[in-house]
């Protein structure tokens, strides 16, 4: 599908813009790799116009939402003729992972990002945090503190009330440097000591209130492996990492704006002393992307991976991007959404129906015609003998006659929705009852003898005669006018597949609203299994071919458990928006 030829207008494009007219990057050096000042200073000019970066932590898989921040970052980077950075904000030793290292490189490539050779770490960067550490601490921005952690809780101050000094504020530049290293080499246990930025206990932002900057943590990580026993803070390794990659546009979430300050403070010091090239980088913040009728949080997703609420990360239910592929929705229906949803400064919230209906545009664009018959009934048509077979002939996609069609068999008993055939026809019903006449789409017309029931009244076949001269496509066909038009999928040749009608993962718009528990409001039928018959063709489907079940949704392949001529399919969604209610 073609995408929107002008991208929506929003205030960092604007802001882009305006930077790129003012030249204010234009000075910018590139030795083809991030360095420090005067490694940037050096090299010949940065063939990037603008440079921009998703920087995930890798500790969780990714979710819709980092989707929204990862086209808005490679998005501009594309417009404008810069780069995009995916670059693994690896601070934190404890919880990171290679796993999803790996899983988020995917996510990304499979949204169709492309970072070119700019794959970073910020653990590469540890040895220049330590250095420009030490430089802050020469230059008299910087202390060793050690208070306990409950003092310096205590003497924080809070939003109405300025902090209080630490008594080991006044540390002298060969104390604070002396014990500094000592931390770095292993001397001291973890929280004994810490190193802080020396700003203003008093500013009213509590961020500038001597943000700590490293602390000790004897912890392995999964790349740096020993070497370090101390790691740098995250708001003070980020602003570095933005620094040292050319970032031009650092654009985060909200959340983040009270530590922009911080985030000036650091590199106009470090960029003073030398360390880091002008012009620095600036922070710019966007509304997150809330979503109804999920959890965006990976402290939340963590939970329902782990205490088994869904089978996995890529549970096609979760709101991850592993999930979200398994489900069928496509890389494209997700670009839409960002476009569609924006970019701005003002929270809200967005309905998934939003979500869902981009991926259904995509889909309906997309998406090969099959027939999937979900809840099986028999049909006899007496009048078609016994070992009678003949190929009907149906549209791989209706508004793309180019994309041709396929055969579909006919025999004489074929597989029908339950639902289209009432004993006793309800008003308005024009589908299958007895005496009443209708056409098997891409097939014949049929009319309705009778119907045989098991001993308790059950319905388990229907009777028809079929008109041999009535197939469609034919000349003549047209001459039998009926209202109901059902599919149907010939019973000897049909695949028996597993179908899993997959709906949302939470019965409520806002689960865990107020103090609520989430996990209570988890949908109980958000996976239903089903025995369906499908039209033949279907048992060719490779794992990841998408199509449209007439009547029924979209639906894919599984990835996961799919075997070569044994596919499994999952609803990605429904043909129109009919949320109501937990189905
Ligand atoms: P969570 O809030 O679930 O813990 P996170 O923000 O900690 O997620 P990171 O790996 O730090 O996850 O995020 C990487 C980037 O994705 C950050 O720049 C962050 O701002 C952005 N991001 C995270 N959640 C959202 C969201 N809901 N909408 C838009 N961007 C998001
Ligand atoms: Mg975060």
């Amino acid at each position: 599908m073609a995408e929107p030829e002008v991208k929506a207008a929003n205030f960092i494009r604007h802001i882009v813009e305006a930077d790129l007219a003012a030249d204010k990057y234009a000075s910018r050096r590139w030795s083809g790799q991030p360095g420090s000042g005067p490694q940037q200073l050096a090299g010949p000019p940065d063939p990037a116009k603008i440079r921009t970066r998703f920087p995930p932590e890798p500790n969780g898989y990714l979710h819709f939402g980092h989707a929204k921040s990862i086209l808005l970052n490679f998005g501009l980077a594309q417009d404008f003729g810069g780069n995009c950075h995916l670059r693994f904000d690896d601070t934190n030793p404890e919880r990171e992972d290679q796993e999803y290292v790996d899983a988020i490189i995917s996510a990304v490539k499979w949204l169709g990002c492309d970072w070119n050779e700019n794959l970073y770490h910020a653990s590469d960067y540890f040895d220049f945090m330590y250095e420009a550490a030490e430089s802050l601490i020469q230059s008299g921005n910087a202390y060793v503190d050690s208070q306990s952690a409950e003092e310096m809780r205590a003497n924080r101050g809070t939003l109405t009330e300025r902090g209080k000094n630490s008594p080991f504020r006044k540390r002298s530049v060969t104390e604070n440097l002396d014990l500094f290293r000592r931390m770095r080499a292993a001397e001291f246990s973890d929280g004994t000591h810490i190193l802080r930025a020396k700003i203003d206990m008093a500013a009213p932002n509590i961020n500038l209130r001597d943000p700590a900057i490293y602390r000790i943590r004897h912890a392995e990580h999964h790349r740096t492996g020993n070497k370090w026993c101390i790691y740098p803070m995250y708001t003070y390794a980020h602003p570095i990492e933005d620094a040292l990659e050319n970032i031009t546009h650092s654009i985060c979430t909200l959340e983040f704006e009270d530590q922009r300050p911080f985030y000036d403070w650091l590199i106009e010091r470090l960029a003073e002393g030398g360390l880091l090239a002008q012009p620095v980088p600036r922070q710019y913040e966007f509304s997150r992307l809330n979503l109804s009728y999920v959890v965006l949080s990976k402290r939340k997703l963590i939970q329902l991976v782990e205490e088994k609420h869904v089978t996995g990360w890529d549970d096609p239910r979760m709101p991850t991007l592993v999930g979200a592929r398994r489900r069928g929705f496509t890389a494209e229906g997700f670009r839409l959404f960002a476009e569609r949803i924006g970019v701005s400064k003002s929270d809200s919230w967005i309905d998934m129906s939003v979500l869902e209906e981009c991926m259904r545009e995509h889909l309906n664009e997309t998406a090969l015609r099959r027939i999937a018959v979900l809840d099986p009934l028999k049909l006899i048509i007496d009048n078609c003998p016994e070992n009678h077979e003949e190929l009907c002939e149906a549209p791989n996609h209706p508004q793309y006659p180019q994309l041709g069609k396929r055969p579909i068999p006919f025999s004489r008993e074929l597989w029908i929705e339950r639902e289209d055939f009432m004993e006793t026809p309800a008003k308005g019903y024009f589908r299958l009852f007895p005496g009443n006449t209708v056409r098997l789409r891409y097939g014949f017309v049929v009319t309705c003898i009778g119907a045989d029931k098991d001993a308790n009244g059950n319905i388990v076949a229907v009777h028809c005669e079929y008109m041999p001269d009535s197939k469609s496509g034919t000349p003549g066909a047209d001459t039998y006018k009926v209202k109901g038009n059902l599919h149907w999928v010939s019973a000897r040749h049909a695949y028996p597949c597993e179908v899993r009608l997959y709906d949302r993962l939470f019965s409520v718009a806002n689960p865990g609203a107020g103090e609520r528990d989430f996990l209570l409001d988890l949908n109980p039928d958000s996976m239903r299994v089903i025995a369906a018959q499908l039209e033949p063709s279907l048992k060719d489907a490779k794992p990841e071919d998408r199509f449209q079940f007439e009547r029924h949704g979209y639906f894919v392949a599984d990835l996961r458990d799919s075997a070569p001529g044994k596919p499994v399919f999952n609803r990605a969604v429904t043909m129109k928006d009919s949320w109501t209610k937990p189905r």
